[in-house]
């Protein structure tokens, strides 16, 4: 991920490494270099704006070198999302990212003229200026590298550098966004370029809580979290971090903490398995609205059915996630239960009516009402019974389970929507998780 800087750069570096040994051995100086990701609710107006410089300043003046990335500030997203789709309901992906992206430019110049006023030298680099190379799926691109050798420069003369995140620039020479949430990935992808010692990301909650705190009151925030048990709560709806983010952070071995840039209090670390020396059974419960079901009724029994019905979906990029398959009322035919993401589901209807023929099932039913429900831990692997717990939990609530699925360290199931609340709280008291 990391290109090496210019020849100046080159001795700069050498000689602010020299300094940096000597600070830390001789003077016994713990310097560090962090990337600091403030996302929007922290950088939600301008008052926000200047104390997020204020704790910039104070990492600064502790003698860290920083690197920051922000997010547009709150609601800014959505707002410009919205523009794009009232004036072109089926948008090119390239013009829908020079719109998005601006909202993370916006933040990153307030923050570096906030940091100046208080005398601190900063300057912003937008994502082509760096650059941060992502390939062309535009509005959901993916990092390929990060070039951190000028940043590094800026860094050792005494800046600090501001990131706005969410965007990079494909190989067209386009401005490319990384998906809803991608800050988060620029900070990690960052973090690893410039070979940080932390990542911290600042949030409006004050870490990773065995549930989503704003709809369980009595989740607990974790001191420690494994990165396997963040991916798969990130990748199951836990918003918290963009699941690429804790995918990127396993792999380049990032330390992540998450911590609230309203308080003063540490947060929650994601660190390697063996860091953690108690194992809970389950370590949180996650859900996620962004689902809907089909159901195929009467699809002719036969090899091959399959991969005809999910083929053309795959075809035109929608994820199935959940399946289940029953035997139908008469034993000759099959029923096909699955789920795709709520944003696909309109698309993958038509697709499945266009091919109705070919398929060969009776009847299309499609519901948008559903939510996954999940509980996650790594205490599974060696624990027998934990989908059983939450199957008899559920059934004590009258909750009906729609579909099922299970991998190694996670169960989820699918439920009506209206019981969201009712069963993650059910089964956060369940699993022995609420706050003492
Ligand atoms: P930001 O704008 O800082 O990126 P997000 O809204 O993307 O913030 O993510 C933080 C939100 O994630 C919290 O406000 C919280 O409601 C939600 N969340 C969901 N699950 C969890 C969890 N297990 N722990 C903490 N927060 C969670
Ligand atoms: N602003 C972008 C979004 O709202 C990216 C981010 O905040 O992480 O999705
Ligand atoms: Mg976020």
């Amino acid at each position: 991920m990391y290109t090496r800087p210019s020849p100046l750069g080159k001795s700069l570096d050498s000689f602010s490494r020299f300094l940096a040994a000597f600070r830390r051995f001789i003077l016994k100086d713990d310097m560090a270099r962090l990337v600091l990701k403030f996302g929007g609710t922290s950088v939600g107006d301008l008052e926000r704006i200047k104390a997020v410089a204020v704790r910039v300043k104070a990492e600064v003046e502790a003698g860290n070198e920083i690197a920051v990335v922000v997010s547009a500030m709150s609601g800014v997203t959505n707002r410009l999302v919205g523009y794009v789709e009232e004036i072109s309901p089926l948008y090119d992906a390239r013009e829908y990212d020079v719109v998005v992206s601006s909202g993370e430019q916006v933040t990153s110049g307030l923050l570096a003229l906030a940091l100046q006023e208080l005398g601190i030298k900063a300057r912003s680099w937008q994502g082509w200026q760096i650059p941060v190379h992502t390939d062309s799926a535009h509005a959901k691109a993916r990092i390929i590298s990060i070039e951190g050798g000028d940043l590094i420069d800026s860094m050792k003369l005494g800046e600090v550098v501001i990131v706005p995140g969410f965007q990079g620039v494909a190989p067209d020479g386009r401005v490319s966004t990384l998906g809803r949430g991608g800050s988060d990935t620029s900070a990690v992808g960052l973090a690893a370029a410039l070979e940080a010692d932390r990542c911290d990301i600042y949030t409006d909650v004050e870490g990773i809580y065995t549930a989503d705190p704003r709809i369980v009151a009595r989740a607990h925030k974790l001191d420690k979290v494994t990165y396997e048990e963040m991916l798969e709560m990130a990748s199951v709806g836990a918003k918290v971090l963009q699941t690429r983010a804790v995918e990127m952070a396993m792999k380049h071995a990032v330390r992540l903490q998450v911590l609230s840039s309203f308080t003063n209090k540490p947060g929650t670390l994601v660190v390697d398995e063996d860091e953690v020396v108690e194992h809970e059974l389950v370590s949180g419960i996650a859900y996620s609205r962004d689902e809907a079901k089909i159901t195929l009724v009467k699809v002719a029994d036969r090899p091959g059915v399959a991969a005809r019905i999910f083929g053309p979906l795959a075809d035109a990029s929608v994820n199935v996630d959940m399946i289940v398959q029953n035997v139908s009322d008469d034993g000759k035919a099959t029923d096909l239960t699955f789920t795709v993401t709520r944003s696909d589901l309109e698309r993958a209807v038509d697709i499945l009516k266009k091919n109705k023929d070919d398929l060969g099932y009776q009847d299309l039913a499609s519901d948008s009402d559903v939510v996954k429900v999940s509980v996650i831990g790594v205490g599974m692997r060696s624990h027998a019974g934990v989908a059983q717990r939450m199957f008899k939990s559920l059934a004590d609530e009258g909750i009906n389970i729609q579909v099922i699925s299970t991998s190694e360290i996670k169960v989820s199931v699918l439920i009506a929507e209206e019981y969201t609340e009712r069963a993650v709280r059910a089964l956060h008291t369940v699993y022995g998780l609420d706050a003492k």
